[in-house]
């Protein structure tokens, strides 16, 4: 079945991996969003001709709409576009790839209109992952996860229809840039140094989560939703090669595990052909040339953040929506270079220590808890400076 789809971050890693993904598997692009990139939106909009193309910036939407008036494209902006790419009638199929919370309204729209979500966005699940979920299996919409892992994961599982078959989950972590070190070496690393990722090419958000760990924390609570198991079915294991993707041990003691290069072109191309499996003209993974194959345990007193995630994991409720938007606004400020890069888990863990832990919560109550956790580190970062 050839797809139509919406791909909400265009313009970012996963955004453009996509399109090189939908060119070559010839899908049909029907609408296309991203935050500012002007000039990149306008370069895919040309190329791929969508039906409508978003920025949420406002002045960089009337930039856009001037650039393309000899286009058919239409131009928004604002959230509202947002929230219109995510449910345009003719696509079948909505990639989320924007970078944060911003994700959550988007998908869960999309999912009202029964769309199939290609999720690589895992704020949102991280955030309120139980509502999205109730809510895809209220609404029949599919969830196909694009985080690697999380792909992997969903490949074994592909024939088992039974949950309770699955004993473990068990989540490859590359360890990022400052893997080995300790504590103190870890705390004198700098923005330049944790963009500095060893196996892959990513957003700056998602590269600084991978060098504090707090990334494989998300994928934890991530894992823990899609496949709705508890943190004691999912453990995180180093593997530095990144070439086993992730693993699902069964009832029975067999291990399932999905192999490849890393590439996120591999997961992107399955989230679209899923079921079936699609052509792709990159070089097969070559068992022969790959380094040799190493797993060991994380170290989560060098990297608290994998530590705190998991606390938050098991708290449950608003707990994981705290945790998730401290990181993002620890994350913010240590991009700016206001902040070091002991005090982004510093900071989510005072953020986690201040906010009121509220079970089973609202959408409104989530939104709320993003909130207050913000603002305490806002206040907190004043008196650290
Ligand atoms: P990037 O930073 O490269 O791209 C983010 C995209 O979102 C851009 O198109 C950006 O637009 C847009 N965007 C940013 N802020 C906003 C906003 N406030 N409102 C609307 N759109 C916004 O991120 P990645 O592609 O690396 O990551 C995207 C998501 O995928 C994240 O959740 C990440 O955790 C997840 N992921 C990424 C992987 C990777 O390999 N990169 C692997 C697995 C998961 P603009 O260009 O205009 O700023
Ligand atoms: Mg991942």
């Amino acid at each position: 079945m050839s797809r139509t789809i919406s791909i909400l971050g265009s313009t970012g890693s996963i955004g453009r991996q996509t399109l090189d993904v939908a060119e070559q598997l010839g899908l049909t692009v029907a609408a296309l969003t991203a935050h500012r990139s002007v000039k990149r939106m306008e370069e895919q909009a040309r190329k791929f001709r969508p039906t409508l193309a978003v920025l949420t910036d406002g002045p960089a939407a009337k930039d856009l709409a001037l650039r393309l008036a000899d286009t058919a494209t239409k131009v928004l902006g604002g959230p509202q576009g947002l929230a219109e790419a995510a449910t345009l009638p003719q696509a079948d199929t909505v990639v989320t790839a924007v970078v944060g919370t911003v994700g959550l309204a988007p998908t869960l729209a999309a999912i009202r209109e029964k769309k199939r979500i290609a999720l690589a966005n895992k704020e949102t699940l991280v955030c309120a992952g139980e509502l999205v979920m109730d809510a895809a299996d209220r609404y029949g919409a599919e969830i196909v996860p694009v985080d690697s892992e999380h792909s992997a994961i969903f490949q074994c599982l592909q024939g088992s229809g039974d949950r309770r078959e699955i004993r473990r989950l068990l989540l490859t972590c590359s360890g990022g840039p400052f893997y080995g070190m300790a504590y103190e070496q870890a705390g004198k690393m700098t923005k330049a140094d944790a963009l500095r990722h060893p196996n892959w090419t990513m957003g700056p958000k998602i590269t600084v989560d991978c060098a504090t760990l707090m990334n494989k924390g998300l994928e934890v609570i991530e894992a823990m939703r899609l496949y709705r198991l508890p943190l004691s079915q999912v453990q995180v294991v180093i593997h530095r090669q990144s070439i086993v993707h992730s693993l699902v041990e069964f009832r029975d003691g067999a291990v399932l595990a999905q192999l490849g290069t890393p590439d996120m072109r591999l997961p992107i191309r399955y989230a679209m052909t899923y079921p079936a499996r699609g052509e792709n003209p990159a070089l097969p993974l070559d068992l022969l040339s790959c380094p040799p194959l190493t797993f060991s345990a994380p170290d989560r007193e060098a990297f608290p953040c994998l530590r705190l995630a998991e606390e938050a994991a098991a708290t449950g409720g608003t707990a994981c929506a705290v945790l998730n938007a401290a990181n993002e606004e620890a994350v913010r400020l240590f991009l700016a270079e206001k902040i070091g890069f002991h005090d982004i888990p510093r900071l989510v863990s005072r953020a986690r220590e201040a906010a009121a832990v509220t079970q089973n919560p609202t959408l409104e109550e989530i939104l709320a808890a993003d909130r207050a956790a913000r603002e305490i580190v806002w206040k907190e970062t004043e008196r650290l400076s």
